[in-house]
């Protein structure tokens, strides 16, 4: 008989969990509630909510100029909210400065970000931000760090590699800044971040050389990828559900290879293969924090028609 385990700690966060209760609670037929871009990196998330009343509107980056002119022209009736992964500082002005009413489902993990890096920037530091340029998380953290001249403060870095952060150190433009204010995208590594600074600090053990690290990763992907790793180890395959886009999903399917166990990214059950479970005994299941419950059930239920596992 083949075992399908669970991982332990796995699927929605308390963000993501708290922002779509928001944005239900907020929604009806007669009054939507229209989200300032994808609401969670998971499409099964985003259907179920549209036959809620949340109705999503295109974010920050699809929209050329205004947001909050562009969004008020098409909300006649309604409320905007801000996504689980925050926006910037411009977006939010001028979202208020339409005057639609505006629900701020921000995940509190990623305000705090948002607020470090305001304050590093009021306090004269160069913010670094480990983490993907196009995440948009990442892309709202960059909108708190505008300085007095109104240019942002901040310099996104993908890689945590020596080499790499030689690359910037030696070609930053005008100089490398003596001060600087570290960070990471939340649902960053724990390993990759601390590599991050380590490596930085060599590069840099000059005295005059001032760096102030602040931990920002969330503890609610931090517990799921160490769940993923102990239940890779015992087990011949891993499955991970969620959406293609989301960056804290496609890190739990690292984390299972990086254990040595075969790992698949999936968004849904019809993604499955049979192949995939030729002659294994054991089958872990985890999933990333914008999965909803619904979709591990559904990908859980196709695996035992495959496997004959039974109920
Ligand atoms: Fe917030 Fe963490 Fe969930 Fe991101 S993964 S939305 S930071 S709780």
């Amino acid at each position: 008989m083949v075992e399908i385990l669970r991982a332990r700690d796995m699927g929605f966060c308390m963000g993501v969990r708290r922002a779509v209760q928001m944005m239900e609670a907020e929604a009806s037929p007669e009054r939507q509630v229209f989200s300032v871009g994808e609401i969670v990196h998971n499409p099964h998330v985003v259907r179920a909510l549209e036959t809620r009343g949340v109705v999503q509107l295109p974010g920050p980056d699809e929209v050329d100029g205004d947001i909050g002119k562009a969004t008020a022209e098409r909300v006649q009736r309604g409320r905007v909210a801000i996504t689980a992964h925050g926006v910037g500082e411009r977006v939010v002005r001028e979202l208020e400065a339409s005057g639609l009413e505006i629900i701020d489902t921000t995940c509190p993990i990623v305000t705090r970000a948002q607020r470090y890096g305001q304050k590093f920037v009021r306090e004269g530091y160069h913010v670094l931000i480990f983490g993907d340029p196009g995440h948009k998380e990442v892309r709202g953290i960059v909108g708190w760090t505008v300085d007095g001249s109104g240019r942002s403060a901040a310099t996104i870095v993908p890689d945590a590699s020596l080499e790499s952060l030689r690359r910037l150190v030696e070609e930053f433009p005008g100089g490398f800044p003596n001060k600087v204010g570290v960070m990471a995208q939340t649902t960053h590594k724990m390993e990759d971040f601390a590599r991050f600074v380590a490596n930085l600090m060599l590069l840099r053990r000059d005295y005059n050389f001032e760096i102030h690290v602040v931990n920002t990763l969330c503890h609610a992907t931090t517990g799921q990828q160490e769940a993923a790793a102990e239940l890779a180890r015992r087990v011949d395959v891993m499955i991970v559900v969620g959406g293609k886009k989301s960056a804290n999903t496609r890190h739990l399917r690292e984390v299972a290879e990086e254990q040595g166990t075969r790992a698949y990214h999936i968004e849904g059950p019809e993604e499955l293969e049979p192949a995939w479970f030729a002659g294994v005994e054991r089958i872990g299941l985890t999933a990333g924090a914008s999965t909803p419950d619904f979709s591990v059930d559904a990908v859980e239920a196709r695996i035992r028609e495959l496997v004959g596992a039974g109920a």
